[in-house]
């Protein structure tokens, strides 16, 4: 680990203005950056505490949207009332991630922000263009058992670790900054980049700039919705692949669908062509094959990670019955 200034800030401005200073990172929950500070991965020479800005609030939004504040804790998102009441799939994400300690330090903004869990970026006796670009990825030759089907490029083919994530693309929520130059909006699907050539630059978060707040939109349908999570063991541990669905039924057709996956992609991986499927047909079994092969039909596999497009589909079409048979 090396030395580090650390600086604590009681406002955004001030906080702002200390991160945007040159090798500046800004220091919330701490649970995955400390980590990679520990391991000579992250050298920051500037650590910026913001846990005492006020930005741990959920609050009403426009229009019926739900506006959670950065510094929300994994627990008191996944309690929250109307996350309970309105975003079931929130709640069940982020319960099926970590470990009841690791969420209650963990923010939303870091959860969001948390980097891939590829074991090659985390050793550094091994070449990893996410850690050093330019170096080369040791996982398209090596052991890739945990790595994306989707999404991939020749320079890195790690997946986004996230749950929290899935259910935030899924819900077609909103990411609110804050900058040296002003606030800006950002799509939760626009957030996050494809590897290509660049895997180092992961999001589109500009120098200094801080995520304030997630937005969730209103939908009539969200209580019909779920997360479901497969993993090698139950609990403390990343996805091999998830799911996050909400359906809007009515009459026994499927008026609406939204769908997301995790574990397979090199971002959390919204699932349109699947949507399609689904959208204007009734709940069957055949429909939901149908829908989790169209989720899957450019999943690229690597020497040991193709039992994750089965694993994946059934993921999906379990998912899809289980919310379908929500009251
Ligand atoms: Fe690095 Fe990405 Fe390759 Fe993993 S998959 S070794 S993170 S470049």
């Amino acid at each position: 680990m090396i030395p580090f200034t650390f600086i604590r800030t009681a406002t955004t401005d001030a906080a702002i203005k200390e991160g945007s200073l040159k090798a500046s990172k800004y220091l919330a929950g701490g649970t995955n950056l400390i980590d990679l500070m520990k391991l000579d991965i992250e050298k920051p020479g500037r650590l910026v505490d913001i846990n005492h800005l006020s930005l741990n609030k959920i609050e009403a939004g426009t229009n019926g949207s739900l506006l959670i504040g950065a510094l929300v804790k994994n627990t008191a998102l996944a309690y929250h009332p109307e996350i309970l009441k309105r975003y079931p799939v929130i709640s069940q994400a982020v319960l099926s991630g970590a470990s009841a300690q690791l969420r209650n330090m963990a923010s939303t903004g870091g959860n969001i922000l948390q980097r891939t869990r590829c074991y090659y970026f985390y050793d550094t006796a091994f070449p990893c263009n996410k850690r050093e670009p330019g170096s080369g990825c040791s996982a398209i030759t090596g052991y890739n058992r945990n790595h994306a089907l989707l999404g991939t490029s020749e320079a890195c083919i790690a997946t986004h670790p996230s749950d929290l994530c899935v259910a935030f693309i899924m819900m077609d929520a909103t990411v609110h900054l804050q900058g040296p130059k002003g606030q800006r909006k950002v799509l939760f699907s626009e957030f996050h980049r494809l590897p290509g050539n660049t895997p180092q630059i992961e999001n589109v978060l500009l120098p200094g700039e801080l995520i304030t707040a997630v937005e969730i939109p209103a939908l009539h349908y969200s209580s019909r919705s779920h997360y479901l999570k497969l993993r090698d063991r139950a609990s403390y541990e990343f996805a091999l692949c998830s799911a996050a669905v909400a359906l809007d039924i009515q009459g026994g057709k499927i008026v609406q669908a939204k769908i997301a996956m995790g574990g397979v992609g090199t971002k959390p991986w919204r699932a349109y062509a699947a949507e399609k499927v689904l959208m204007g047909s009734s709940v069957s079994d055949d429909r939901f094959r149908a829908a989790a092969e169209a989720a899957l039909s450019e999943a690229k596999p690597h020497k040991y990670n193709g039992f994750k497009i089965d694993l994946s589909k059934r993921t999906l079409i379990r998912a899809l019955t289980t919310t379908s048979e929500i009251a």
